[in-house]
C-alpha cells in the first residue's frame, strides 16, 4: 500500500492537469452518508418513507413530486438541510492545493448534487455535474425551461409527527414562479425526461474545452468514492485512462479495482487523500 501512494504522490507531482472525479463516497468522510453502504440512504431514510431498498428506484422519478410532494420534499429537502450545513472536509482543500501546483489547473467531475467542491473554493467554471444540483430548482411540470437557485427552508418533521400543518407545509414547498405548481430539484431522477439540462451541457462544453487545452499534456485523474451500481463517473474516468501510460488512480474503499494499470487505493478519501499528500 505504502509503495502504490508513493506511485500516486509521484503522479500527481508530474501532473499538467487533474480531472477529479467523484462519487457519493467522497461525501462520507464530512459526514454526508452515501448510498449503498451501511450507514447510507438507502437504508436509514428510505425506510421511513415505506419502501426498503427498492424504494429510491420506484420513487425517485419525476412524478414523485407530481404524486407524493410531501414525501419527495420531505426526502430531498433533508438532504439539502445537510448539505447546507456540513462542511467539506480536509481533502477537498488538499485536491485544491494540489489543482493549484499543476500549470493546466484541475477540472471536476461529479455526481454529487451537493456542490461541496464550490464550497470548498473549487470555481464552478471548472465543473461537470452530471446530475445536477440540489440548490438548483426547475418546474416540476417543466412549463418553462428555466433552472433557479432556491435558498428556501423545508419543513421538517420528527418521527411521525409534523410540526406544521398542512396548508403551512404546502406554503413551504417551493414553487414554479410561472405556473405556481410544485418545483422539484434540478437533479437527474431515474428516468427523467423533464430534467432541464442547459446548466449540465454548458459545464460539458467547458470541460471538452479543457480537455481539448489538455493534449499532449499529462493529464491524471484522480477518483474519490465513485461506486459501480451507477457507474456514470467511473465510465467517466476509464474513458480518460491511457493504457500507455497509467493515469488512473481510483480511491475507494470497496470497489478500487479498475482497467490494467490503475492504482486501486482501497481506503476512504479523506485518509488516502491526506496520506498522498504527506509523501508529495
Ligand atoms: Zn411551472
Amino acid at each position: 500500500m505504502e509503495e502504490k501512494l508513493r506511485q500516486a504522490a509521484e503522479w500527481v507531482r508530474q501532473a499538467d492537469g487533474l480531472l477529479l472525479c467523484a462519487g457519493a463516497g467522497m461525501g462520507v468522510d464530512s459526514g454526508l452518508p452515501d448510498f449503498r453502504s451501511k450507514g447510507g440512504l438507502w437504508r436509514t431514510t428510505l425506510p421511513f418513507l415505506g419502501g426498503g431498498m427498492n424504494a429510491f428506484f420506484r420513487k425517485s422519478n419525476p412524478s414523485w413530486f407530481k404524486d407524493k410532494p410531501a414525501e419527495a420534499w420531505e426526502f430531498y429537502g433533508g438532504r439539502l438541510q445537510a448539505y447546507r450545513h456540513v462542511q467539506p472536509h480536509e481533502g477537498f482543500n488538499i485536491l485544491r492545493k494540489w489543482s493549484q501546483r499543476c500549470p493546466m489547473g484541475s477540472f471536476i467531475y461529479t455526481s454529487n448534487v451537493d456542490e461541496h467542491f464550490q464550497k470548498a473554493g473549487f470555481s464552478p467554471s471548472r465543473i461537470v455535474e452530471c446530475h445536477g444540483a440540489l440548490m438548483d430548482l426547475q418546474c416540476t411540470y417543466n412549463c418553462h425551461t428555466g433552472i433557479w437557485r432556491w435558498d428556501g427552508v423545508i419543513p421538517e418533521r420528527v418521527g411521525r409527527r409534523w410540526f406544521q400543518s398542512t396548508t403551512q407545509r404546502e406554503a413551504g414547498w417551493p414553487r414554479c414562479p410561472q405556473c405556481k405548481q410544485i418545483a422539484r430539484p434540478n437533479v437527474l431522477l431515474f428516468g427523467d425526461f423533464d430534467w432541464i439540462d442547459h446548466k449540465a451541457k454548458e459545464q460539458h462544453r467547458r470541460f471538452a474545452q479543457w480537455l481539448s487545452s489538455m493534449q499532449g499534456k499529462r493529464l491524471v485523474i484522480i477518483e474519490s468514492g465513485a461506486g459501480t451500481a451507477i457507474p456514470t463517473v467511473r465510465m467517466k474516468s476509464e474513458q480518460y485512462y491511457t493504457p500507455q501510460q497509467p493515469n488512473l488512480i481510483r480511491i475507494n474503499p470497496t470497489e478500487s479495482m479498475g482497467p490494467f494499470g490503475t492504482l486501486s487505493l482501497h481506503q476512504g478519501a479523506l485518509s488516502t487523500i491526506k496520506h498522498i499528500d504527506a509523501l508529495l
